[in-house]
């Protein structure tokens, strides 16, 4: 995609996947994090406003979640999450759906708001197919942790409605910043909303484009230091992603794997 902005896409994925994996070398989220409570995720992220995180508990809305970045999943250690990002796109994720489909998988679909609102009957695909929802702003801006506070709120609130109209009422249940730049503010705006603060722990590659086998090896290599796998449904052709989840999905399967989501 045009807007992802070519290699300063790339470094910052790579900027933020360091990040991700030092939070998680730090307090051991595989474990710490697959029973949260608001105490355990302030501990959770080095970054965590502890103001914030207290506020998390008890007196505020049901629907708040915890500000801190999520990466465990709710099938405990041997859970795994795939997250979906960029989409919905017409042409690669009814691919992404049926492969997903043939292995009996459940999906987190970080989509993006201006792409649900072109393509509602897939947002209402993924919903019907038991996949949740990810808020992943309105026009994919990776340097959103440079920007105003305004800003921040303009692309994940109102990605938020883009998506819950376009997906007949579901509401995304998570944010995920463009290229892991989360601010305290846009975790903190987006918790409040209901929507935990997303991060990864392997990022497979995909959207490079190294080749089907390289998506794979990354995956198999590197999913034993954290279960939330990145991959991408749009932003350019994404058959590579189409072919390693068809390998991907049953090998992680018969390393004893299960698949789950995201904690919230
Ligand atoms: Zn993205």
């Amino acid at each position: 995609m045009v807007r992802h902005g070519g290699r300063g896409w790339h470094g910052r994925v790579l900027a933020a996947a360091v990040g991700v994996t030092a939070v998680a070398a730090v307090t051991s989220v595989w474990t710490a994090q697959a029973d949260p409570s608001a105490g355990h995720a302030a501990r959770g992220s080095v970054s965590a406003s502890p103001s914030a995180a207290g506020a998390a508990g008890g007196g505020e809305p049901a629907a708040r979640v915890p500000v801190t970045i999520a990466h465990a999943s709710d099938r405990g250690p041997h859970g795994v999450n795939i997250t979906i990002d960029d989409g919905p796109d017409p042409v690669w994720t009814p691919q992404v759906l049926r492969v997903l489909a043939d292995n009996g998988v459940k999906a987190t679909f970080c989509m993006v708001g201006t792409q649900a609102q072109a393509h509602p009957d897939l947002v209402k695909a993924v919903v019907a197919a038991g996949h949740r929802l990810c808020d992943h702003t309105v026009s994919h801006d990776t340097t959103m942790d440079k920007k105003s506070e305004a800003y921040q709120s303009q692309q994940i609130l109102d990605a938020e409605g883009m998506i819950t109209r376009a997906s007949g009422g579901v509401k995304p249940q998570y944010y995920r910043a463009p290229g892991g730049a989360f601010t305290p503010y846009s975790r903190t705006l987006a918790a409040s909303h209901g929507m935990r603060p997303l991060g990864w722990n392997v990022d497979s590659k995909d959207f490079e484009r190294p080749g089907t086998a390289a998506i794979v090896a990354t995956v198999n290599r590197e999913v034993a230091g954290g279960p939330t796998i990145l991959f991408h449904d749009a932003g350019g052709d994404r058959s590579q992603t189409v072919a390693a989840l068809r390998e991907v999905l049953p090998w992680l399967k018969q390393q004893g794997y299960s698949f789950g989501f995201p904690v919230r």
